[in-house]
């Protein structure tokens, strides 16, 4: 009888360039009768970015064999060679697993920009607490400097769940807003703004990044202030009711350590 598989892991992350032995027993579990012993018999190339296939052979000590197919993933640091902006279906995808290159330096785009000025004077129109100002586009080094100084006051570990490390914030896209309260300034969170946000984003290209209950797949807690420009897709996201990683079927979730 082959070896029985209990249970896997979909995908498997990998450093890039990382030659460190796999342990695949930490993936994939197999009813262990008769020493079943694991290998990949292709090679699994560490020095490129993003989603590949291959097949695991698990083998008994009576040289029964069973296949199974999974998928690697190479993830990439900010100043990994030649990395490049992550598109999927068009989709520039920034998260904790997909950061930018050290290099990226768009600036504000300008459509996501004329939008979100659209929906910041169309809220003010309807009498809402909206500020003038927002907070869009972040370079790299800002963002270091920033992610920097929190983690000299807070501690990096603290500092993580309220700031992206420099490389993996979506601000460095130029598609990126924070939407800020008028009276205060500070990011809004408050009712009645938060859900006209989240009812009409769409309508301007937008989408609410970060949703409520699903940081395992975002990174981020809810941040109803975050807007990220998607253009003619937010329709569609938003009816979903999908992250933008589901909707795109893209890994996200916590930094690969
Ligand atoms: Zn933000």
């Amino acid at each position: 009888m082959p070896p029985t598989l209990l249970s896997k892991t979909d995908l498997v992350f990998i450093k890039y360039g990382d030659t460190t032995d796999i342990d695949f027993s930490r993936y994939f579990v197999f009813e262990d009768h008769n020493g079943v012993t694991l290998s990949v018999n292709s090679e699994i190339d560490i020095y490129t970015v993003g989603v590949q296939s291959h097949t695991l052979k698990a083998t008994d000590d009576f040289g029964n064999l069973t296949d199974i197919s999974f998928n690697v993933e190479i993830i990439a640091t900010p100043d990994t060679p030649g990395l490049k902006p992550y598109y999927v279906d068009g989709v520039l995808i920034v998260n904790k697993k997909h950061p930018l290159p050290q290099n990226y330096h768009p600036n504000e785009d300008l459509e996501a920009g004329t939008q979100v000025r659209k929906l910041i004077r169309e809220m003010q129109s309807l009498g809402y607490d909206v500020h003038d100002a927002y907070s869009g586009f972040r370079s790299y080094e800002l963002q270091n400097t920033l992610f920097t100084n929190y983690s000299n006051r807070d501690g990096i570990e603290k500092a993580e769940t309220y700031s992206a490390r420099p490389g993996y914030s979506e601000h460095q896209t130029g598609l990126a807003f924070d939407i800020l309260q008028g009276s205060s300034g500070l990011l809004i969170e408050v009712e009645p703004e938060i859900t006209w946000i989240k009812e009409h984003a769409h309508e301007y290209g937008f989408i609410v990044r970060y949703l409520e209950g699903e940081t395992d797949i975002t990174g981020y807690k809810y941040e109803p202030w975050h807007l990220r420009y998607v253009g003619d897709i937010a329709e569609s996201v938003y009816q979903s009711g999908l992250t933008l990683e589901a909707y795109l079927g893209v890994s996200g979730g916590d930094y690969f350590r």
